[in-house]
């Protein structure tokens, strides 16, 4: 299959060599059927080395920055993750081959609803999704193994932080709307740690403790 092979020669050329190595991680992303997380006109270039655009001004992150973001993340099989920025929905089901369940939030109606449509067409059974503010977290479902913001961020909301699990991980972008630095949070029983893992550039986090709406 002509995807499949595209799907293969992503994993080899954009991501291990670029120094990803969690098996896990990589046969994730040699599985997710990206091309079906874009529209069918962008389809032939959904394996290419870029972000792509997927409606309402939002897109999906070049295949690198997902493969990096979900390796960060430290995923086990038996984790309960959360997702801000459900957007085409392929960082989810990355992350739903690997872990117990993915709870993902958007805030633009559309593409909650376009994207649950897809997980329900494609079997995700894994993947809860919510329509709503996510700089609030999902207060109801306690404790999170990880959490991956995947839209930048003005500072790390506190919300997040406070319903991480002690021994959890969380990704996020942080910085201005132009650029932003890769935080990686690790919570144990002395504190929280932060590390950064480097410049990248994602769409504004809008909401309540997050950029404003314009
Ligand atoms: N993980 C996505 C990336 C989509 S871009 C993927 O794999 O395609 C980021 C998404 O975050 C956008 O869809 C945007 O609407 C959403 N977003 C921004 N702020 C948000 C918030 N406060 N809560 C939930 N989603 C948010």
């Amino acid at each position: 299959m002509k995807y499949e092979r595209q799907r293969h020669e992503m994993v080899k050329n954009q991501i291990e060599a670029r120094g990803v190595t969690d098996s896990k991680v990589l046969a994730a992303l040699r599985k997710v059927p990206r091309h079906l997380f874009v529209s069918e006109a962008l389809r032939d270039q959904a394996y290419g080395d870029f972000p792509l655009p997927i409606g309402e001004q939002q897109t999906i992150s070049q295949p690198y920055i997902v493969a990096e973001m979900t390796q960060a993340l430290q995923p086990g099989e038996g984790d309960r993750v959360l997702e801000i920025g459900t957007g085409s929905g392929y960082q989810a089901a990355v992350l739903a081959e690997i872990v117990f369940r993915v709870y993902t939030v958007e805030r633009i109606y559309p593409l909650f609803v376009k994207t649950r449509k897809l997980f329900d067409e494609l079997q995700y059974h894994n993947i809860v999704t919510k329509y709503s503010d996510g700089t609030v977290g999902w207060e109801d479902e306690g404790s999170f193994d990880g959490i991956i913001v995947t839209a930048g961020a003005p500072e790390i909301p506190k919300f997040l932080v406070s319903q991480l699990a002690v021994g959890g991980r969380m990704v996020i972008p942080v910085g201005n709307q132009y650029s932003q630095e890769l935080i990686k949070l690790y919570k144990n029983e002395r504190g929280i740690h932060k590390t950064n893992l480097g410049g990248c550039r994602f769409v504004k986090l809008v909401g309540e403790y997050g950029w404003s709406e314009q």
